[in-house]
């Protein structure tokens, strides 16, 4: 800073697209960029481009709430967060990178006895996979969350279900640190480069139509959340997956007041604390479908409501600033990593509100795919044909809230 900014070495290259690529990756946001990295590092594939419309950083993945964890239900689901969240265990060591993770716990309320059952059973559905889980009463929890409203709530607090190794990663320091590592084994890193078109001939991809022209690819992975309708759409593909906006919100910078994250049993609400002190919070989904990056005011008043019907005590804290992200929802809840119909056309998509805590698993299980054709046996039940067949993965609304 003292330089004025100048002279700093950037973080990856900015490279001319090459003529042909092995793969052809679109979208840099953070699972375009982990599978990059996982293709290199892992498969030793490097002949690799991802080739993002904006910048690195600047959709879903610099935009979310931070939060991780792998407290699922299903089995579908389960083995494939908590191989994600072994991946977060060591990522930094593996990046090189200082990505902030931080297993603060997540704590999960339940108001009801009914809802208590339904944790339980997440619970110990969880530690069936060896995924750590613990059922908290009142009394330890007025322990950890004294800010609670337990007296006069509109719905009384009866305990949580907490997973400690659960917590938040700086976000976009995970894209950063992804694009660096897979550029330092040689993968093109294409800022500013939009995909406007697939070329495929007989039924077989053969490269990307984009704003600096065609690149030619043996392979095409598409990442691209928030936009995977609009991108497997040029390929002719319908995707089961509808787009909302969610928002995420920023307060003032406080003292230390809040240690773990913890979500709203009854209503749209979670929350955590930053390092720089801001309360960081959400809630629900915006109702209607959108691809504009910004939110609306009703919902704004309903996560106020949740917040302040959980922790009176945040009433006086000034908001500092609040955004919107697009959230491609998928039919039941879960994502999507497989191969499309067209032979060489990849798809990773589908990832709702709850795609960030995915970041490395999804990296790493796509690059799988990508580079074996055959689906990872953490990822297997993410078919696309399951809308077709029925055999749903419906944890929407139970593991897959907002978070
Ligand atoms: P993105 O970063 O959006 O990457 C996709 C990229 O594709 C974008 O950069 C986009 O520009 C690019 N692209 C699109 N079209 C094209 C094209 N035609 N050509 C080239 N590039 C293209 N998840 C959690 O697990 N925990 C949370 O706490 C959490 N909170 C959230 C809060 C908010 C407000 C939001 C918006 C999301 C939240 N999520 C959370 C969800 C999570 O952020 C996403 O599921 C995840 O980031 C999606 O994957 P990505 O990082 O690859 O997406």
């Amino acid at each position: 800073a003292l330089r004025g900014h100048t002279g700093w070495k950037p973080a990856w290259r900015e490279p001319e697209p090459k003529a042909e690529y092995d793969i052809v990756i679109v979208g840099g946001g953070g699972h375009g960029l982990a599978t990059a990295h996982y293709l290199a590092r892992v498969h030793g594939i490097t002949n690799v481009a991802v080739v993002e419309k904006g910048w690195i950083g600047g959709g879903n993945v610099g935009r979310n709430t931070t939060i991780v964890r792998s407290n699922y239900l299903l089995p579908g689901n389960t083995p494939f967060y908590e191989h994600s969240m072994k991946l977060w265990e060591e990522l930094e060591q593996d990046l090189n990178y200082n990505a902030m993770v931080s297993q603060r716990g997540v704590v999960n309320l339940f108001h009801s006895d009914g809802q208590r059952d339904a944790y339980a059973r997440r619970g110990n559905a969880m530690r069936l996979h060896g995924v750590d889980a613990e059922l908290l009463d009142v009394p330890e929890l007025k322990r950890i969350l004294p800010m609670l409203d337990f007296d006069n709530a509109r719905f009384p607090i009866k305990g949580a279900l907490r997973q400690r190794r659960g917590g938040t990663v700086r976000h976009d320091a995970v894209a950063w640190g992804y694009a660096r590592a897979a550029d330092g084994r040689g993968v093109d890193i294409i800022q500013n480069c939009e995909v406007t078109g697939f070329r495929i001939e007989a039924g077989r991809i053969l490269g990307v139509e984009t704003t600096r022209g065609f690149i030619g690819a043996k392979k095409v992975g598409l990442a691209c959340a928030g936009n995977s309708s609009r991108v497997a759409a040029m390929a002719g593909l319908r995707l089961p997956i509808e787009s909302h906006a969610l928002q995420a919100f920023v307060s003032e910078g406080i003292k230390p007041f809040i240690d773990t994250v913890c979500t709203f049993g009854a209503g749209h609400f979670y929350i955590s604390q930053s390092d720089k002190g801001g309360l960081v919070f959400g809630g629900d989904i915006d109702g209607y479908n959108s691809y504009a990056q910004r939110g609306n005011l009703p919902t704004i008043e309903d996560v106020a409501e949740g917040g302040m019907a959980l922790m009176p005590a945040i009433g006086r804290v000034k908001l500092l600033r609040h955004w919107g992200g697009i959230m491609d929802m998928s039919m039941d809840g879960s994502p999507i990593i497989d191969r499309t119909p067209v032979a060489g056309l990849y798809l990773n998509a589908g990832w709702c509100y709850g795609g960030f805590k995915a970041t490395p698993a999804s990296g790493w299980c796509f690059a799988h795919l990508l580079a074996t054709d055959a689906p990872h046996e953490v990822a297997a039940a993410y078919r696309l044909d399951r809308f077709a067949t029925g055999r749903l993965i419906d944890e929407k609304g139970v593991g897959a809230q907002p978070n």
